[in-house]
């Protein structure tokens, strides 16, 4: 039986501005603008330093996700973790986010509509966290800032991006679960992440 959100459909009309990601996070919980909304156990906001240097950005939340609403906890969690710790990076120092906030029955693809309802949420995010850069995992992070761009031409490529009036940095990635699906990718991952650490670590200096 599909959970009956508490709040009535499109709850909030508009993504709020609040001054703390704590804040923003408090309304996130309660979101049902898109029908996700109807079979979700719970939102999952993200999880992360609030001032982090480096924000991931993903998917969608798969059914561990769901159930305990915190990001990137199963198997591509524990790849993503796992590459973190490969190249020195705490994953408590970044932020991990998704494109949309609650898991898609069945683990389908997000629909445009849902990512559309959500893109706010990911806008403010952004806007209160401030990284210095941001890496997409997969296409749906890839494209939701940057259509149609495709990730094998530019995964590992910084790509400068105009976002919300500002400039964003991007560092497009694989999703963690393509390379759980072809594990002889996992050198050429590991590479990538190393490229990650240099490329913070160049923009820090
Ligand atoms: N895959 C994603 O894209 N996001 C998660 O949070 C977990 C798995």
């Amino acid at each position: 039986m599909p959970k009956t959100p508490v709040e009535p459909p499109g709850f909030p009309a508009e993504i709020p501005s609040p001054p703390s990601l704590r804040e923003l996070h408090q309304v996130m919980v309660r979101c049902t603008r898109c029908d996700l909304s109807l079979s979700r156990t719970k939102v999952v906001p993200g999880a992360g330093a609030h001032d982090a240097r480096l924000l991931f950005v993903g998917e969608a939340p798969g059914a561990s996700e769901d159930r305990q609403g915190v990001p990137f906890v199963g198997a591509s969690g524990r790849l993503l973790d796992a590459m973190l710790e490969g190249v020195g990076i705490d994953r408590e120092r970044v932020f991990i986010a998704n494109v949309v906030r609650c898991r898609p029955p069945e683990n389908r693809n997000p629909r445009a509509a849902e990512i559309r309802a959500c893109a706010g949420w990911l806008a403010e995010q952004i806007r209160l966290i401030g990284p210095a850069l941001v890496a997409t995992l997969g296409r749906f992070a890839l494209q939701h800032f940057i259509p149609d761009a495709r990730i094998t031409q530019l995964q590992g490529q910084v790509q400068r991006i105009e976002y919300d009036g500002g400039t964003l940095a991007l560092f497009p990635l694989f999703h963690p679960a393509a390379v759980l699906r072809s594990p002889d990718r996992r050198p050429e991952y590991e590479e990538l992440f190393r490229r990650l650490a240099g490329t913070l670590k160049e923009m820090e200096s």
